[in-house]
């Protein structure tokens, strides 16, 4: 399929491509709520534009939305997640998250990782492609046409690395902030990256307000070149200094995850060195239990996740643990496509 999807364009893209078919400049505030206020999914129904002009959109543009193929929900905590089918036949999660201050929504950015995480599920069966910003954006859009509910922040969390593919991601930022459109605060957004330090300069620069989440891990280089191959690339004093360049620059903390894994990352030396890497930087630290995945070893609980934690706290840093939600429905990133993919064998993009 050649054509643009038209939900990837920027509103100032919208404006100058309009522009150049001779058309005047209300018409892109015009189509651009049709989008991304009405959400329309077919250009017939943007009743107030000329059917001369919403022929020729037809004809150069098309709508690729992610078609929702599995949705799991919670019993316990509402938590809802969703398998998408993208236009060529690859699958990405997401989740939808309930919290006390709204719907939260975990987006993927890409189908499969290249990073090789040793714990992470999203890795294993390789890297397919990157989504496109329409295709982030279509998992947001889906799911609230899907679920009936409204998100209210959103988290880049899901499968891929989000730095990896760097441009798409700042193109659907744009396009998530634009006050024609869908208008949602970065302030509302979180990105996850496991630290591809060339790119967090990258987004400092942009000053987009968001919120830096770093996969950590470990705060021993050794350790975390082991468990993140990235960090063969790039040593924890690089990623630590770009974090400190992107808070002042931001003025926004720095979020760090961290997964527990028993006898990897979990002891008294462990915390204290932790503590004291994040000595000077402005910082959250976010213990999350690691999520057993069926090919490796690696486990750990929430209890122990509560003792590390107690330890950090005790050592002055400002730690929580993650709540599990969804646990009832395999809500841990990369599980589901992995399992859709192993049994049904669809997928002909491997
Ligand atoms: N690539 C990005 C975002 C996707 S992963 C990143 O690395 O941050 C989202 C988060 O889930 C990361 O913190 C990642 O390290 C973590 N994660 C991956 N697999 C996990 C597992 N099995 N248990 C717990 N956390 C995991």
């Amino acid at each position: 399929m050649s054509a643009i999807d038209i939900l990837s364009l920027t509103y100032d893209e919208l404006r100058s491509e309009l522009s150049a078919l001779g058309e005047k400049p209300f018409r892109a505030g015009q189509i651009y709520k049709w989008l991304h206020v009405k959400r329309v999914t077919d250009f017939g129904e943007m009743t107030d534009v000329p059917a001369s002009l919403r022929e020729k959109l037809g004809t150069l543009y098309t709508f690729r939305r992610p078609k929702p193929v599995r949705i799991l929900k919670s019993e316990r905590d509402g938590t809802v997640k969703l398998l998408f089918e993208l236009y060529d036949g690859n699958h990405v999660e997401t989740v939808l998250m309930s919290y006390e201050h709204g719907d939260s929504l975990c987006v993927s950015t890409q189908a499969g990782c290249r990073m090789g995480c040793r714990f992470c599920a999203s890795t294993i069966a390789g890297f397919k492609r990157n989504l496109e910003p329409c295709e982030i954006l279509g998992q947001l859009y889906e799911t609230e046409r899907a679920t009936g509910r409204k998100v209210s922040s959103i988290v880049l969390m899901g499968i891929g690395e989000p730095l990896d593919n760097y441009d798409n991601v700042v193109k659907f930022l744009k396009i998530l902030e634009a006050p024609e459109g869908t208008n949602l605060s970065l302030r509302h957004v979180s990105l996850s990256t496991c630290g591809l330090v060339d790119k967090i300069y990258e987004l400092s620069k942009l000053n987009f307000g968001l919120t830096l989440s770093i996969s950590l891990h470990s705060p021993y280089d050794e350790k975390r070149s082991e468990l993140m191959p990235i960090n063969r690339k790039f040593h924890i004093d690089q990623l630590m200094k770009a974090c400190r360049d992107y808070f002042e620059a931001t003025g926004r903390r720095i979020s760090f995850e961290y997964a527990l894994i028993e006898g990897e990352n979990d002891s008294r030396e462990d915390a204290a060195a932790l503590v004291k890497l994040l000595r000077g930087t402005p910082s959250h630290i976010n213990i999350i239990p690691v999520n057993k995945i069926a090919e490796r070893n690696y486990r750990s609980d929430r209890q122990s996740a509560l003792r590390f934690c107690k330890l950090l706290n005790g050592m002055g840093a400002n730690a929580t643990v993650r709540r599990t939600l969804g646990s009832d429905i395999n809500a841990a990133c990369g599980q589901l496509r992995r399992e859709y993919e192993k049994a049904d064998g669809t997928n002909t993009n491997t």
